[in-house]
């Protein structure tokens, strides 16, 4: 690692350019404000006059209305504590017609010059140097750039290119640090004999995979697999991710590229990993805004290296995406990422590999259950689950624990699930408010036989909400179920249906859970056929942009009677769930009451607690057979 270059991006080369420029800018203004520190003081027209007339001036010179004197004394002018020999001063305009009999009066030598610009020389320069210093710093970049990009001397201050974004001698991490994922890991390892053994591939003259994409939400361990390969394999990895292509200057990232791949051929057998691929190799010529000139180039570069190569190279290149969906097709054609592997979500079984992989580092109390963690943190990436250990061991460690608990590792969850917890003043009425809108919540969902079982109701502040009514579904859920919808919207609903019934009005409380009732509505409708009138098509109209982060609207490919249908449809569907939340809550106004109450109380409420204070008004709940986490 000691001789590899160092990470060096160009704001790295930013940031030296600026270490020159402020030493020189300093040194400049120092000197400048040497000469500016008056040696001779202004002093007031009629100090002068009273100065000459006690005597005190020996020698004046007239350069057009600024006058120059030598002093006698020069204590003369001791008000400021310092000693000087001259001082200036301006006549009043239209001159003095007493001034010089008076000179003559007190003898002072006079002499006359002709006018002076008054030191207007270096002001002009100081005014100049924003400027000055502006060429000087474009001079400077340009030169670097330049000297990068044809070749010059890779040492020089212009190494903005000519340094990938970082060169890593063979990571320590192996497939031993990488949990779960077995089947990525199995077609992962394939490449590893290759690498070890290049000439017997060589020999039998087989191919051998150049291109492998890692696929998969964020989080789930792709840039460790790629790492871990070069781990196992033993050889040099070569890694830069797609957003540091992103530059200034058009043609950095490609001559970036070109460079990257000479070092790891040069090292070969060797990994090129470039991460977060998507960010360059978006399908070409439909930016957002015109056309990414930088970004193409990049693309185009890696699409050549990827060509070029030598069948004898035994170099692999790795890329990692999020978003396979987004890249261009020239990227996915057979010879360049034509292999594919796909990195999921860990399942219970994974996510309980993960835990104990980093559970293991740290010393853990005899209550702790990680197969139960594992079960209650569906869809948790490896990240998350490696964060969750992480912020429960902190949490032990401020109570100066001996080990971690199943207190700290379920405070950890609910952190990263639900968002920290927020200290808000909240009045008592409209703390009653919130209770009777997650008790709704809460109420309904604890009694529809397809929703999720109840996990967690609580009014504590948490993240952007005031209060969350929390469901954990029992295993993974890979496709949702109609009914299940259903009785989700409903849910959904049941928090302003219940204010109603208790306060006869509404609130804006309920914007977030309207939104997303609409959202999972239209769905329904647009996306998975789920009206009978509109049946089976495709009508959505917008594709949700998760690097933009926002939704982008298509150009709408259906008539203005389908997109009636569609409102409609979604209206029904909204307002068949507010009703039968409705239906519900009325039918138990006496539980709703017994839980807000409760919630009003003791903030937060886990599912064992509701099924206690529903407990005596069960047979209320008859018609909606009771469901909870623990299957009571
Ligand atoms: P990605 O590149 O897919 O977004 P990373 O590889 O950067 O995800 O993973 C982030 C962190 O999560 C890694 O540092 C690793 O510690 C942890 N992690 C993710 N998945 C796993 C896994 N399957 N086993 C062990 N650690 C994992
Ligand atoms: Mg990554
Ligand atoms: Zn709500």
């Amino acid at each position: 690692m000691k001789d590899s270059p160092r990470n060096t991006g160009p704001y790295t080369e930013i940031r030296n350019t600026l270490l020159w420029i402020l030493p020189i800018l300093f040194l400049m203004l120092f000197w400048m404000s040497r000469n500016y520190v008056p040696e001779t003081p202004d002093i007031p027209y009629s100090d002068f006059i009273a100065l000459v007339e006690a005597d005190n001036v020996t020698r004046v010179e007239f350069s057009g209305d600024v006058i120059r004197g030598e002093l006698g004394n020069p204590r003369a002018l001791g008000a400021t504590g310092q000693n000087y020999s001259r001082f200036r001063t301006r006549i009043p305009q239209g001159g003095d017609p007493d001034l010089l009999p008076i000179l003559r009066q007190h003898r002072v030598t006079v002499d006359v010059l002709p006018a002076e610009e008054s030191g207007q020389g270096w002001r002009i320069l100081l005014s100049l140097l924003p400027l000055l210093l502006l060429v000087y710093f474009v001079w400077f970049m340009s030169r670097g750039v330049f000297r990068g990009l044809s070749g010059g001397d890779p040492r020089g201050i212009g190494k903005l290119v000519s340094t990938p974004s970082r060169v890593e001698e063979r990571p320590e991490v192996t497939f031993a640090d990488v949990a779960g994922q077995e089947n990525a890991k199995r077609e992962v390892a394939e490449l590893i004999e290759f690498l070890e053994h290049p000439e017997r591939f060589r020999r039998m003259g087989a191919e051998v995979p150049r291109g492998i994409l890692l696929m998969g939400p964020p989080g789930t361990g792709k840039t460790l697999m790629a790492r871990a390969l070069a781990g196992e394999a033993g050889v040099p990895f070569f890694s830069i991710s797609g957003s540091a292509f992103i530059e200034v200057f058009v043609g950095v990232g490609a001559a970036r590229v070109r460079n990257l791949f000479q070092q790891a051929k040069q090292s070969a057998p060797s990994i090129v990993f470039v991460d977060e691929l998507d960010s360059i190799g978006r399908t070409r010529g439909t930016g957002l805004g015109g056309g990414h000139d930088e970004r193409e180039q990049t693309l185009n570069q890696i699409l050549a290296e990827l060509d070029g190569f030598d069948k004898k190279e035994s170099v692999i290149v790795l890329a990692a995406t999020n978003r396979p969906d987004v890249l261009d097709p020239a990227l996915l054609r057979p010879g360049r990422f034509d292999r594919h592997v796909t990195l999921d979500l860990p399942d219970r079984k994974d996510r309980l590999a993960i835990l104990q992989l980093y559970a293991k580092k740290s010393p853990l109390h005899e209550d702790v259950d990680l197969e139960a963690l594992a079960s209650g943190t569906p869809g948790f990436s490896g990240a998350e689950l490696k964060n969750l250990v992480n912020e429960a061991a902190v949490k032990a460690a401020e109570r100066n624990a001996e080990a971690i608990q199943d207190q700290d590792l379920q405070e950890a969850r609910d952190k990263i699930m639900l968002g920290n917890v927020r200290s808000l003043i909240i009045q008592p009425e409209e703390r009653r408010r919130l209770a009777i809108h997650e008790a709704g919540h809460a109420l309904v969902a604890y009694s529809l036989p397809n929703a999720d079982p109840l996990y967690k109701v609580t009014i504590i502040p948490r993240g952007r909400a005031l209060g969350v009514t929390h469901q954990l579904p029992e295993g993974e859920r890979y496709t949702l179920a109609e009914d299940y919808l259903r009785d989700r919207l409903t849910i959904m609903m049941a928090g302003r249906v219940a204010e109603r019934l208790f306060t006869g009005s509404l609130s804006s409380g309920a914007e977030g859970d309207i939104h997303e009732a609409t959202a999972l509505a239209r769905a329904m409708v647009t996306r998975w056929g789920m009206d009978p009138e509109i049946g089976a098509v495709d009508l959505t109209q917008s594709e949700a942009q998760p690097f933009l982060g926002m939704e982008i609207t298509r150009a709408r490919l259906f008539s203005e009677h389908s997109a009636e249908a569609v409102d409609q449809a979604i209206e029904s569907l909204v307002d068949d769930a507010e009703s039968k939340a409705s239906e519900i809550l009325e039918k138990n106004l006496d539980n709703l009451e017994k839980l807000a109450r409760a919630l009003e109380d003791r903030e937060s409420l886990d599912a064992g607690e509701v099924g206690e204070i529903l407990g005596s008004g069960r047979e209320n709940l008859v018609n909606f057979p009771p469901r909870s986490a623990d299957g009571k």
